[in-house]
């Protein structure tokens, strides 16, 4: 059965994506012209403490805008704008982690930061419409969606172009209203005043909240807390289901098994590092060690029936990601291992 239309939200794929779904002659030249934009996370208490909980937004001296705010305990700094062609590969590069750094002693020229406190560092595409702009943050970061037709029977392709985090929701109801025209159905729902995820029944009452569940499923406060700050609302799903069986934390972290077999139940994860570097905060916050690290893949292993080569197989691709896209060798993660008992060790003492 065929489809009567495609939507293309594959942000700066798109190009990529209509070139496997249009015939040649029915494509525009290009709609995409993204721009690759990394950043750094540093974990440098002095700059921590200089940042005080604010966000600096400053202009470099080449005149683009950086930024730098607090992060997770971390802080994070960037970032780059370069034009890419293949999203699928993009990675910060080693001129680009010296901008960064540049940039921030151009703002702070007090604060020296030593190459291992670089935690992790990240690239992304910023899905920006096509633009023969030299300056590449001059391009506009505004949305719009546009048809294309298949002159040889296809289905049209609706491609949703450009976008920002904070604009998903009124661009989605664009998409879908489009979509809508073109099949002829009218819309019998508005998002316009939904509210979505951990935001859904948010309570005026944080606290108030956080105690009723800790005390209607028997965790603690301290843990409901740490997961509500997480999750938001949908911290009840995962106090529910931590509660409903023996939990354990993951080595040095704030994470428990039953919570990370949550997610792995729930949020469609196919691969380790689904789990460590886009479910959790393991991974970018400079958390992960390597016995973490282990004991996610085991959790993950047993739950999907894993046999061995491919346990062997999903750890060495999760470790070959951290090495050469985040900048965090294996050795780092080993390293980490024992930091983090020196410090529990401390803590013990201390306490
Ligand atoms: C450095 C940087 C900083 C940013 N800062 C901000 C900010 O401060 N505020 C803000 O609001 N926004 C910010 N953004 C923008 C925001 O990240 C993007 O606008 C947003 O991620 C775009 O969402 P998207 O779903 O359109 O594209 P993406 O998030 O890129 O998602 C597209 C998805 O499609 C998938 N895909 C590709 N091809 C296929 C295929 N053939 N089949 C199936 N799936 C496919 C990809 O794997 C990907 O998961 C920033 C972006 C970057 C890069």
């Amino acid at each position: 059965m065929q489809p009567r239309l495609v939507i293309n939200a594959t942000g700066g794929w798109i190009d990529i994506a209509n070139a496997a779904l249009l015939p040649a002659d029915t494509r525009p030249a290009r709609l995409m012209g993204g721009t690759k934009g990394s950043h750094l996370i540093i974990d440098n208490p002095a700059l921590r403490d200089i940042l005080g909980g604010h966000m600096i937004y400053y202009e470099n001296e080449d005149g683009r805008i950086c930024i730098l705010f607090p992060y997770l305990g971390k802080v994070l700094v960037g970032s780059t704008d370069i034009r890419v062609d293949d999203p699928g590969t993009v990675r910060c590069g080693a001129d680009e982690r010296d901008y960064i750094l540049q940039s921030l002693a151009f703002v702070l020229p007090g604060v020296r930061i030593r190459p291992e406190e670089i935690v992790f560092q990240f690239a992304g595409v910023r899905p920006l419409p096509a633009s023969n702009d030299s300056f590449t943050g001059r391009i506009p970061r505004d949305h719009f969606c546009t048809v294309l037709e298949d002159r040889e029977g296809g289905p049209p392709v609706l491609c949703m172009i450009g976008g920002k985090w904070t604009t998903f929701r009124s661009f989605g109801a664009l998409a879908a209203d489009m979509a809508l025209e073109r099949l002829d159905w009218s819309r019998r729902v508005d998002t316009a005043d939904r509210t979505f995820g951990g935001g859904r029944v948010f309570p005026k009452d944080r606290s108030g909240w956080i105690r009723d569940l800790s005390e209607s499923s028997g965790v603690s406060l301290d843990r409901v807390a740490m997961l509500f700050e997480r999750y938001g609302t949908d911290a009840e799903g995962v106090v529910r289901f931590t509660a409903a069986g023996p939990d354990y934390l993951m080595p040095h972290t704030g994470y428990s098994a039953r919570e990370l077999l949550y997610l792995i139940r729930t949020e469609a994860v196919e691969h380790l590092d689904d789990l460590l570097l886009r479910r959790t905060t393991l991974a970018i916050t400079g958390e992960l060690s390597l016995d973490t690290a282990e004991a996610a893949l085991d959790l993950l292993a047993t739950e999907k029936g894993w046999p061995a080569p491919r346990k062997a197989e999903e750890r060495s691709h999760f470790l070959t990601l951290m090495r050469e896209r985040h900048g965090v060798a294996e050795a780092t993660l080993s390293a980490r291992n024992e930091q983090r008992s020196e410090l529990c060790e401390t803590t013990e003492r201390s306490g």
